[in-house]
């Protein structure tokens, strides 16, 4: 692949939704080719306009152009467009979402939250930390940063300065939450690394892009250590509240 553009930098005629459902879409000019990370919900496919594959016609790379979907990670919100799209697409994806996927883990997809029936789902390829997506000029890294889930993975190019997070935090700082696999210790360490990473353009799974990636990285980095400070405030609140030792108790008798 000897060149490509990133989805969101020749988006002129796109709508703001198109780039909402378009996290991010690299196309390979030379090959006319495209890599879509995430598939958004099969739901919003159906019920909102435009489509994904109404969105990535307006940003000139079809559906059918799409050969890999790169998923940061197992929500349901992300995935289940994938399917929809033609000439089934290879799917990328950390292991930790893969495992989740093939088991149509739902408590981990939250699928009922989202009103998104998925069916189990076969990753193709699995990405490890330190694996590369090579689609010149971009030479993306792919970092494992648990923390809103257990599998999430983002997108590093330093040297493009553009960074692609999935739902770690998005423009403004927001913090994508911490859900069932996921962890808020586990989110602080992941975001310090991205802060400091210090990238620009950052394309998050949610919203609008940001330019002041590391800004926003920061704010979200606070946020999460507010959160974890209060988490501790409130477990060392109900500790009086709750029968901890009748628990702890029964686990140190199975050491007899
Ligand atoms: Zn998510």
């Amino acid at each position: 692949m000897k060149s490509a553009t990133r989805a969101g930098t020749r988006s002129g005629a796109a709508t703001d939704r198109c780039r909402a459902i378009l996290h991010a879409a690299i196309h390979s000019a030379s090959c006319k080719r495209s890599i879509l990370i995430d598939g958004t919900a099969a739901a919003s496919e159906a019920s909102t306009d435009p489509s994904l594959a109404a969105a990535l016609r307006t940003i000139g790379r079809p559906p059918e152009t799409v050969d890999l979907v790169v998923l940061t990670h197992e929500h349901a919100d992300h995935l289940g467009g994938t399917a929809l799209l033609p000439r089934g697409p290879t799917v990328a994806a950390h292991q930790l979402t893969a495992n989740k996927l093939a088991l149509g883990d739902e408590f981990a997809m939250v699928s009922g939250v989202i009103g998104e029936k998925v069916a189990p789902f076969a990753v193709d390829i699995c990405l490890p930390e330190g694996s590369v997506i090579d689609v010149d000029p971009y030479r993306f890294e792919v970092l494992h940063t648990p923390g809103h889930t257990s599998s999430c993975i983002c997108l590093a190019d330093p040297a493009q300065d553009v960074l692609i997070v999935g739902d770690m935090f998005m423009a403004g700082g927001a913090m994508g939450g911490i859900f069932g696999s996921g962890s808020i210790s586990d989110y602080v360490l992941s975001m310090e690394r991205l802060r400091r990473l210090g990238l620009r353009l950052v394309l998050p799974g949610h919203g609008r892009v940001s330019r002041e990636g590391e800004a926003d990285a920061a704010v979200a980095l606070d946020r999460a250590k507010v959160l974890l400070r209060d988490t501790r405030e409130l477990f060392q609140a109900i500790i009086g509240e709750v029968a901890f030792d009748r628990i702890m108790s029964s686990v140190r008798g199975l050491n007899r």
